[in-house]
C-alpha cells in the first residue's frame, strides 16, 4: 500500500487534515506527519530530518506520497529525499497538490489499493470538483477580477456618470462590442452598473460582463472610472451612448418585450446566394453543428507551457475570426459583420482570461481542461438569462469557445456520418470539413456565410457536390429536413419548393445525369481532336482525398496540388516528415502519371494563422506566394525536401507560385541547388531531372515569358489569378469580381502571348485555373496550342468530350477570331451560341 506523509508548519494543522482524511477511508492507510518543529517558543516551521523520518515510517516497495503545505516544507521535503538511500528516492513522490483535499484524496486512493501512479494524479486533480462547482460567472469572474472589487470603495471618490441607453436593443453585442473596445483604449479602470434592474457592478472592460448585465432600451446606466485618464474615458463613452452606438434609434418597445433581432422575422420561401460549385439538388436539410471537442481534464507539471499554447491557439482563432468578418462584410452587411466584433472581444476579454489563467496556473488544470471549464460556465450563464437576446448569446460564446478548444485539440472537423443523402446546411465549412464529406450523403451545400479564402467553395467543387455559400444568418433558421433545392451555378436556393418547381429542378437533374453518363464513357478515354491531336488532362486537386476523385474522373496526372490546403486547419507548418507521407500517398494514387506539387501559396486571400501575416492593404498585391517564400527560406527548402525525396520514387514535378520577375526563379533555384546538395551528401535519393515549372497568373510573369521559358521546364497558367491582375479587379469582392472575367479579350490575348513565347523556346504549357474547367473555353485554348489542361476532376469528362468533338483547324479559327472581339460578354456569347 502506497504510504502518505504530511509535511506541514503546524503540527496541529498536519493533525486535523489526518484526522479528516482517516474519517473517508475504512481500514488503515500508512500516514505519517512531520509537523512543526521542537521549540516551545516557536512551534511553527518543519524539520528535514522529521520529513525524511516519517518517509522511512511508512515506506514500502508501493513508494511513499508526500503532500506539504508551502514554502520551507516543501524545501525541506525536498531535503528529505537527498537522505534517502537511491534506491528509494525513485518510489518517494512529492505531490504538489493542495494539503487538505490533496490528502484526502491521496488516502482514499491508497486505501483502495491504487499504485503511486493513481494515488498521484487523483491528488493532482483533487480541486476539480470545488472548482466546477463553486465558479459562476458572476462570482467567478469577480473572484479573480479583484480591481471590480478594490474599485468599490475608490468608486466611491470616483467620477460617475449615468446615462440611458437609448439603442432599440438596448446593450447588446455590436454595442458592448463597441464600448468595450473604446473602455479598452484607457488605462484607468472602469466599471458599469445597471441601475434599473441594481445589478452589480462589472468590468467595464469585458464584454461578457457587459452583456450579462441585461441592459435594455430605456435602462439607466451607472459607469464609474478611476485613474489618471477617467474623466477623458468618461467623455468618451457619454459620447458613444450619446450616439447610440451609431445605430438608428427608433421608438420604446411596447413591454419592453426584448427579442431577438432575428426572431421576429419569418423563414423566407428562397435565398439567393454565391453560386459556388455547379449542379442542381433537391433533398431533405441537414442542419450541421460541428460535434463538441472532448476535453480530458489533466494535472499539467508546466503550466507557463500550458498558457503559451492556449495563447496561440486564441491568437489563430482571432485572426481565423478576422477574416470571417472581412467576408462577411464584403458578402453582406458591416452590421452582419460587426457581430464577430463581439465575437473577437471574448477571445480578449480580461475577466474571462483570468479565469482560465488561474485554472491553468492556480490549479494545475491544463489548458483545454481550463478553456472549457469557464466557457461553459459563461454558456451557462447566458443560457439562465431572462433575455431571449442574450440568452442567444450563449451560441456565440460556444462558437468561440469550440473554435480554440479544436486549435488546442488539433481536432480538424467533427462531421457526422449522414445516415442518407441530404442537403448539408452550416454556417460556414473549412476546407478540411469539405474534405472530410462523403459525396454520396451529401447532395449540395449550403452556407450562411462564404468563405474568407473560397477555398472550401473550390474544394466543394472539386468533389462535385454542389454548392451556394453566403446565403446569410437567415438560412440557420432552417428546420433539420425541411425540403430544400439548390442550383449551384445560378445561386438560387429554394425553401420547400413546390411541386411545379420539384418538377423543373428533377428534369434538369436528369439532363444533368444523362450528361455525365455520356462523358462517364469519354472518362477513361484520352483527351484527342478529331485530327489527332493529343492533350493532357489533370487533376486540381487540394489532398488525398480528392486524388482518389481525380483517378476515378479519368485524369492523367496531377496538374496541381495546392500545398497549402495540407497546411490549413493546424497551428504549426507541416514538418518534412509529415509532407513526404502524404506526397507520397498522393503520388501512389496517381502513378504512374505525375504529380505536380505547388509550393505553398498563401497570403493574399489564403491567409495562414499562425504564420504571423499581419493584415495588408491590398492583400493580392502583397506579401504572397513565391514572395512569402523567399522570405521564409526554412518553410521553401523543408518543403522542397520533401518533394524531392518523394521524386526518387514516383514523377513529381514542382510548380512555383506567384512567380512576378526573373530574379525570383533564380533565387528559388538556388535555394533548390543547395537542397539537393544537402540530399547528395545525406545519400537521399531524388530525382536528379526533376522539372520545375512556374504559375503565370500576373502581367509581368506572361510579358515576360520569352525570357522564362529560358530559366524553366514547364508554365502553368493560373487564370483565377491572371484574370484579377490583368483586368485589375479583386476576385473576392463582389462589387467588382465580375470584371475579373476571364472570357475578357484581354485575360485570353495574356494566354496567348504566354503559350507563343513557351513554344518559341520548345518548354510545354498547362492552364490550371477555372478557364480550363469550362467545356466552352475548350476550343480557345485547344486553338491557343496549350498542351494541358488542369481542372477540377468533375469537369474532366466534359472537357474531354468538348475536345473530341473539335479539329485544331476549327479551334485555331474560333481563337482568332475570339481574340479580335471586344468584351468578355462577345466571347461568351460567341461560344455558346
Ligand atoms: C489560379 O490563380 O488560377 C490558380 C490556379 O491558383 P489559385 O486559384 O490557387 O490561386
Ligand atoms: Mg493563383
Amino acid at each position: 500500500m502506497v504510504g502518505i506523509v504530511i509535511v506541514s508548519h503546524s503540527a496541529n494543522l498536519a493533525i486535523g487534515v489526518q484526522e479528516l482524511a482517516s474519517q473517508m477511508v475504512q481500514g488503515d492507510v500508512k500516514i505519517a506527519l512531520a509537523a512543526g518543529i521542537d521549540d516551545p517558543e516557536n512551534p511553527l516551521g518543519t524539520d528535514a530530518m522529521k520529513v525524511h523520518q516519517a518517509i522511512a515510517s511508512v515506506y514500502s516497495d508501493d513508494g511513499v506520497v508526500v503532500l506539504m503545505d508551502l514554502g520551507s516544507a516543501v524545501m525541506s521535503a525536498e531535503m528529505a529525499l537527498e537522505f534517502l538511500p537511491e534506491e528509494q528516492r525513485d518510489k518517494v513522490k512529492l505531490c504538489e497538490a493542495p494539503i487538505v483535499e490533496g490528502t484526502i484524496a491521496a488516502v482514499v486512493q491508497a486505501a483502495n489499493g491504487a499504485n503511486i501512479d493513481r494515488v498521484l494524479m487523483e491528488a493532482r486533480g483533487a480541486l476539480a470538483a470545488k472548482i466546477a462547482h463553486l465558479s459562476s460567472v458572476i462570482g467567478d469572474l469577480s473572484l479573480v477580477n479583484s480591481e471590480v472589487e478594490a474599485t468599490n470603495e475608490q468608486r466611491q471618490i470616483s467620477k460617475q456618470i449615468h446615462l440611458t441607453i437609448q439603442n432599440q436593443m438596448g446593450l447588446h453585442a455590436r454595442p458592448a462590442a463597441k464600448f468595450v473596445a473604446a473602455a479598452s483604449r484607457f488605462d484607468c479602470d472602469i466599471t458599469v452598473q445597471n441601475v434599473s434592474n441594481h445589478s452589480e457592478w462589472v468590468n467595464g472592460k469585458s464584454i461578457n460582463q457587459l452583456l450579462i448585465l441585461a441592459v435594455h432600451q430605456g435602462n439607466e446606466i451607472a459607469i464609474a472610472a478611476v485613474g489618471a485618464d477617467a474623466e477623458r474615458a468618461l467623455a468618451t463613452l457619454q459620447q458613444l451612448v450619446e450616439s447610440n452606438f451609431g445605430e438608428k434609434t427608433t421608438a420604446l418597445a411596447i413591454n419592453s418585450a426584448f427579442t431577438s433581432p432575428y426572431s421576429s422575422l419569418l423563414a423566407p420561401s428562397a435565398l439567393h446566394g454565391i453560386p459556388t460549385s455547379p449542379g442542381i439538388a433537391i433533398g431533405k436539410a441537414f442542419l450541421y453543428q460541428p460535434l463538441p471537442v472532448e476535453v480530458t481534464e489533466q494535472q499539467v507539471e508546466d503550466p507557463q507551457a500550458e498558457w503559451q499554447q492556449l495563447e496561440t491557439a486564441i491568437q489563430i482563432a482571432h485572426r481565423e475570426i478576422e477574416e470571417i468578418r472581412q467576408a462577411a462584410s464584403a458578402q453582406t452587411s458591416e452590421e452582419e459583420a460587426a457581430i464577430f466584433d463581439a465575437h473577437l472581444l471574448f477571445l480578449e476579454d480580461p475577466t474571462f482570461l483570468s479565469a482560465v489563467r488561474q485554472r491553468i496556473f492556480d490549479y494545475g488544470l491544463n489548458a483545454a481542461a481550463a478553456w472549457k471549464i469557464v466557457i461553459d460556465r459563461i454558456v451557462r450563464t447566458y443560457k439562465n438569462l431572462k433575455d431571449p437576446y442574450l440568452q442567444a448569446r450563449s451560441a456565440d460564446v460556444r462558437d468561440v469557445g469550440q473554435r480554440v478548444l479544436r486549435l488546442l485539440s488539433g481536432v480538424t472537423f467533427s462531421l457526422l456520418d449522414l445516415p442518407e443523402p441530404k442537403i448539408l446546411i452550416a454556417s460556414d465549412l473549412t476546407p478540411s470539413e469539405i474534405t472530410q464529406l462523403n459525396p454520396k450523403k451529401v447532395l449540395g451545400i449550403c452556407t450562411a456565410r462564404g468563405s474568407a479564402t473560397s477555398h472550401s467553395g473550390i474544394l466543394a467543387k472539386s468533389f462535385g457536390i454542389p454548392a451556394v455559400m453566403g446565403l446569410g444568418t437567415e438560412l440557420l433558421k432552417l428546420e433539420n429536413d425541411t425540403l430544400i433545392a439548390l442550383n449551384g451555378e445560378s445561386g438560387q436556393v429554394w425553401l420547400n419548393p413546390n411541386e411545379a418547381e420539384i418538377d423543373q429542378l428533377n428534369t434538369q437533374i436528369n439532363h444533368q445525369l444523362a450528361i455525365q453518363e455520356e462523358s462517364k464513357i469519354l472518362a477513361s478515354q484520352p483527351a484527342i481532336t478529331r485530327d489527332g491531336k493529343k492533350l493532357t488532362i489533370m487533376a486540381n486537386i487540394g489532398g488525398i482525398g480528392d486524388a482518389k476523385l481525380a483517378v476515378a474522373a479519368g485524369a492523367e496526372g496531377i496538374g496541381l496540388l495546392r500545398s497549402e490546403f495540407l497546411y490549413m486547419d493546424r497551428m504549426t507548418p507541416l514538418t518534412e516528415e509529415e509532407q513526404v507521407e502524404i506526397y507520397h500517398a498522393i503520388a501512389e494514387i496517381i502513378s504512374p502519371h505525375p504529380l505536380i506539387i505547388r509550393t505553398l501559396d498563401i497570403g493574399g486571400d489564403k491567409p495562414l494563422s499562425y504564420l504571423n501575416l499581419s493584415p495588408e492593404n491590398n492583400p493580392f498585391l502583397g506579401w504572397r506566394g513565391i514572395r512569402f517564400l523567399l522570405d521564409n527560406p526554412d518553410l521553401l527548402k523543408t518543403q522542397l525536401r520533401a518533394i524531392l525525396r518523394v521524386s526518387a520514387t514516383y514523377k513529381t514535378k514542382i510548380l512555383l507560385p506567384m512567380i512576378t520577375s526573373i530574379r525570383e526563379v533564380r533565387a528559388v533555384k538556388e535555394i533548390l541547388a543547395d537542397v539537393r546538395t544537402e540530399l547528395q551528401l545525406a545519400d537521399i535519393l531524388f530525382d536528379e531531372n526533376i522539372e520545375i515549372g512556374i504559375t503565370i497568373e500576373v502581367p509581368s510573369a506572361a510579358i515576360m515569358a520569352d525570357k522564362l521559358a529560358t530559366e524553366v521546364d514547364f508554365f502553368s497558367i493560373g487564370t483565377n489569378d491572371l484574370s484579377q491582375y490583368v483586368m485589375a479587379s479583386d476576385r473576392t469582392n463582389p462589387k467588382v469580381a465580375k470584371l475579373a472575367n476571364v472570357f475578357e479579350p484581354a485575360v485570353l490575348r495574356t494566354i496567348a502571348q504566354t503559350v507563343q513565347a513557351a513554344h518559341h523556346t520548345g518548354i510545354k504549357v498547362a492552364v490550371c485555373g477555372e478557364l480550363a474547367s469550362f467545356p466552352e473555353a475548350a476550343p480557345i485554348l485547344v486553338g491557343l496550342g496549350v498542351d494541358e489542361l488542369s481542372m477540377v476532376s468533375p469537369a474532366i469528362p466534359a472537357v474531354k468530350a468538348a475536345i473530341a468533338k473539335l479539329t485544331m483547324e476549327e479551334a485555331e479559327a474560333i481563337a482568332n477570331i475570339i481574340l479580335n472581339l471586344d468584351s468578355g460578354e462577345a466571347v461568351k456569347n460567341y461560344l455558346t451560341n
